[in-house]
């Protein structure tokens, strides 16, 4: 048996805004029956920690938190009950492992609509106070607590950890994404907005489900680069062009009709209506990266005429996360997945790492707690 401390160091945020905090959080002694207790071994940064860390999140957190949230970690013990993943794999202490938010299985989101991700009674990592039971819910920290209800999915062997904490969140964000849409057809142009992880991720997927063409549409050019590079067929700088040209750009690959589908991942509001612009007539538009508060007017009338369908995500049910794990696993020699990750930092320079991340200096930079 490894020995377990007492307290796990952790990046805590205790005023919106303020230098995040490094402090010693209690490591529960107990653990509930199906809950595991996880050494983190990485954690990678998201924009969401960064708008979390500002309070400009639409939803409301109460503080103090546990910053991070898209973390891998492996199994240090686990309470009673049964000792197997969420498809079924046999758990074992050193097994790596991601874990999803809980959903209650109880209440009318999670067994009438269907629809685990709105669970009413749903605990998020990184949402919850660490100053109650069981404390650790954030990624940046040394250790995880995986609640009982959570979904916890083995990292196959052959996914890194960097790869494995991005799953956790950006590319599960985007499987839940693909099936919110009903998957992609072959004959389907797909748009996709914004060149940030998950842009670059939907990028790969899209390519891969076998669409006809993807369009990214984004900056810097580094980034298009790496969309290019991940499958994308064309890519168009949100800098060097026009609202109006990049709408020309998607008619002209698309007999005029405009994108069957376009997934929005940029968190502009303005983006909003562009997408509204470069959809054709029946198409679909999913809209995943809308999480800040930001407000946008837009003409209602195009829905209509338009006959679109638009199609919120949030987040992703557990069955996103074994999708991500094992699409990272197949494609991980054919997609350059590495060429995303940007700087390793250490738990102490995490105010550095997200100084960056806020300005944009960084893709996907990890954490190692
Ligand atoms: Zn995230
Ligand atoms: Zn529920």
């Amino acid at each position: 048996m490894t020995h377990i401390p007492s307290v796990s160091r952790a990046a805590v945020v205790r005023n919106f805004g303020d230098p995040i905090l490094i402090e010693e959080v209690p490591i529960p002694s107990e653990l509930e029956s199906g809950a595991i207790l996880t050494r983190i071994e990485m954690c990678s940064v998201c924009g969401t920690d960064v708008h979390l860390w500002q309070g400009s999140l639409s939803t409301k957190v109460e503080l103090p938190v546990i910053l991070g949230h898209e973390m891998v970690g492996r199994i240090v013990t686990m309470g009673s009950g049964p000792q197997r993943d969420t498809v079924g794999l046999p758990l074992r202490i050193g097994d790596r492992i991601t874990w999803s938010h809980t959903s209650c299985n109880s209440c009318f989101f999670c067994t009438v609509a269907q629809e685990p991700t709105l669970c009413q009674n749903a605990r998020r990592y990184m949402y919850e106070r660490m100053d109650r039971f069981p404390y650790l819910f954030g990624g940046f920290a040394e250790y995880g607590y995986v609640l009982p209800e959570a979904g916890r999915v083995r990292v196959p062997d052959n996914v890194s950890n960097e790869l494995a904490s991005l799953s956790s969140c950006a590319l599960r964000s985007v499987m839940n994404a693909i099936d919110v849409l009903d998957g992609i057809g072959v004959t389907e142009v797909v748009v996709v907005q914004g060149a940030g992880p998950l842009g670059l991720l939907a990028t790969a997927v899209a390519k891969v489900s076998g669409a006809r063409r993807v369009i990214t549409i984004g900056a810097p050019d580094a980034r298009l680069a790496i969309a290019a590079e991940f499958g994308a067929d064309e890519t168009i700088s949100v800098e060097q062009t026009s609202p109006e040209e990049r709408t020309e750009r998607v008619r002209a690959a698309t007999s005029g009709r405009g994108a069957d589908i376009v997934m929005e991942f940029t968190g502009h509001p303005q983006a909003f209506n562009e997408g509204l612009d470069l959809i054709r007539r029946g198409g679909r538009y999913v809209v995943v990266g809308q999480l800040g508060s930001g407000t946008t007017t837009f003409r209602p009338s195009l829905i209509v005429s338009k006959q679109l369908r638009i199609l919120g995500s949030l987040s992703g049910r557990a069955k996103a996360y074994w999708k991500a794990l094992d699409f990272i696993s197949m494609h991980k020699d054919t997609i350059p997945f590495d060429h995303m990750i940007s700087r390793h930092y250490r738990l102490d320079e995490v105010n550095t790492a997200m100084d960056r991340m806020k300005k944009y200096a960084e893709i996907k930079p990890v954490i190692e707690p």
